[in-house]
This record gives structure tokens, C-alpha cells and sequence, in this order.
């Protein structure tokens, strides 16, 4: 006879997937944080909102793990500090325990809030692979009221790239010519090959007429607008999750480890650069992402 006690085995094995699906996720979300595709006051902020969720029933000792530059010696003192016990989960730390661990991570990690006075100088930048140009590439065609600047590069052209509206191909002497003579607003050498820079005459010209423009550019350009004009608007494109972005750089599988191993580095890296950004765009979708940009461009 079946013991009443014991739940169905259909129920247990649904059970146990069940389970493993929320380890996973929590998993995930640990690697965001890890990597910075998230701040730990974002995925707190999910924990608080749906105690249910993968969010909120991850173990506060493994949250604050996930935070780079806490290890457990760390982790424990914190958590004697805030008066929370380690077996307490996000989703069931009460008022005051919630209030002590947002103002501990409010102190640490700041979240960038956006500053007031922007100019309409904005530059979309980003890790590798994470879509900025599908993202420009929208906004030009649904925002015209938008300038989006054409780069000069020193790459050759790839089949269908007009030259004057994708780029302006240069070669070497040209490049150097424009360097020479200051006609590149910032320019840089990217991924240890060609040379991009943006040409400063038409984003002067926008400006003054009170456009927008809108620079689709790599990090090391993005700082140099930044010292050229501290009220520029940076725009750092995110991807959806860490997952999402390894996907996106590796997903074919066409690299061997090293090339592999070296994408996923600088990667994380360029992700590290986030908090000198003014805003974060999340690219979960490209139209909802080139919007978001489109509106904080205004
Ligand atoms: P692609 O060769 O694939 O068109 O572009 C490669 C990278 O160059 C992209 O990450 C893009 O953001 C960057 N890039 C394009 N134009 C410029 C530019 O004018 N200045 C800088 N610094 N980077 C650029």
C-alpha cells in the first residue's frame, strides 16, 4: 500500500526539476552581479519585489559572495555588522535588515545617478558584441531627428558598406592627415588593428543648429569625448545577462579557447567601465533598447 505520507513520485521528480531549473537561475544572476551586468542593488531590489523568484530565494550568503571583492572572511563580518543571520534568504530579511543591507551596498557601490545638464553630445558605447551598432543602426532609420555620426576607419569596406554613409574609408596617410590637422574629435586604434576616429566638423555643426549627436563608438573613444567635453551624455550598452553576451561572443564556436578565453577577459573588463557612464541601456530588445537610447538623447 502507498504510504499517504509520501508525495506521488510524478510529484517529486517535477519537484526535484523544479529545483534544479531555480539553482540554475540563481546561478545566473549570481554570475551577473559577478560580472557586473547587474549591481547588487538591482538584484536586491528583484528579491524585495517577488520573494518567490530565483532572486528572492537566493541565500544572502551567497549574494554578497557574488559581489566582486567579497570573499567569505568578508561576507561573514558584514553579516554580523547588519545583524543578519546567514541562513536568512534576499526575499525573507525583514524592514530593518532590508534598509541596513541597501544602505551598506549604497555606500560601497554608489549607483551612477544621472547628472542634470547633459549635453546633446551623446555616445553609445559597450562590450564587444553586445548589438551597438544594430541599436545605431535603428535609431537612425526611426529617430531622423537624431545625427548619427559616420566614423572615418582605415578597415576595409565589407560587401554592402557605402562609402560616406557606413564609413569613410581611409587609408594610413589619409588617417594621419586628419590626426595631423585635428580633424578627428577622438580616434582610436581598435581590437589591435585598424584605426576609427570620429570626424569633428559635422558633430560641431549639429550642435550648434541644437541637434543631437549620437557617436556609435569603443571605450577608448567614449573617454576621450568625455575630456574633450565633461557634459556629454555616455550611454553604456548592456547586454540582457552575462550568459546572453558570452553567447553572443563565442556562439558560433568558430574560435579556439585562447581566442575564446580572450574575448570572454575583455569582456569583462569593458563591463568593469560601466560606472563612468552617465546611463546603462539594457539590450534586451533592439527596438525597446534604441528607444530608450532615442529618449535619453533628447
Ligand atoms: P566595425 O569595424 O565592426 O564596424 O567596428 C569595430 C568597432 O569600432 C566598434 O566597436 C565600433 O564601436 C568602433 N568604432 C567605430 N567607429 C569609431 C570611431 O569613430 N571611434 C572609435 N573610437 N571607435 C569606433
Amino acid at each position: 500500500m502507498a504510504d499517504a505520507r509520501r508525495p506521488p513520485e510524478v510529484d517529486r521528480v517535477a519537484a526535484s526539476r523544479r529545483a534544479v531549473a531555480a539553482r540554475r537561475e540563481r546561478a545566473a544572476l549570481k554570475k551577473d552581479v559577478a560580472m557586473r551586468v547587474i549591481t547588487p542593488q538591482e538584484l536586491l531590489r528583484r528579491a524585495l519585489a517577488e520573494p518567490e523568484s530565483p532572486a528572492g530565494a537566493m541565500r544572502v550568503t551567497e549574494f554578497l559572495t557574488a559581489i566582486p571583492a567579497i570573499g567569505e572572511g568578508k561576507r561573514d563580518r558584514i553579516l554580523t555588522d547588519l545583524e543578519i543571520s546567514p541562513v536568512k534568504r534576499l526575499g525573507g530579511l525583514g524592514t530593518r535588515q532590508r534598509n541596513a543591507l541597501r544602505r551598506f551596498l549604497d555606500e560601497r557601490w554608489p549607483e551612477l545617478e544621472p547628472r542634470g545638464g547633459r549635453s546633446r553630445l551623446v555616445v553609445l558605447a559597450g562590450p564587444t558584441a553586445v548589438g551597438k551598432g544594430t541599436v545605431a543602426a535603428y535609431i537612425k532609420q526611426h529617430h531622423p531627428e537624431i545625427h548619427l555620426s559616420v566614423s572615418a576607419t582605415t578597415r576595409a569596406p565589407r560587401p554592402g558598406e557605402v562609402d560616406g554613409e557606413h564609413y569613410f574609408f581611409v587609408d594610413d596617410a589619409e588617417f594621419d592627415r586628419l590626426v595631423a590637422a585635428g580633424a578627428l574629435l577622438e580616434y582610436a586604434t581598435v581590437h589591435n588593428k585598424h584605426r576609427y576616429g570620429t570626424p569633428r566638423a559635422p558633430i560641431e555643426r549639429v550642435l550648434a543648429e541644437g541637434r543631437t549627436a549620437l557617436l556609435e563608438i569603443d571605450l577608448q573613444g567614449a573617454r576621450q569625448v568625455r575630456a574633450a567635453d565633461p557634459s556629454a551624455t555616455l550611454v553604456f550598452l548592456l547586454p540582457p545577462s552575462w550568459d546572453e553576451l558570452v553567447h553572443r561572443l563565442v556562439g558560433r564556436g568558430t574560435e579556439d579557447d585562447e581566442e575564446r578565453a580572450r574575448r570572454l577577459r575583455t569582456a569583462k573588463i569593458e563591463l568593469a567601465s560601466q560606472g563612468e557612464f552617465d546611463y546603462r541601456v539594457v539590450n534586451d530588445d533592439v527596438a525597446r533598447a534604441a528607444d530608450e537610447v532615442a529618449r535619453l538623447a533628447r
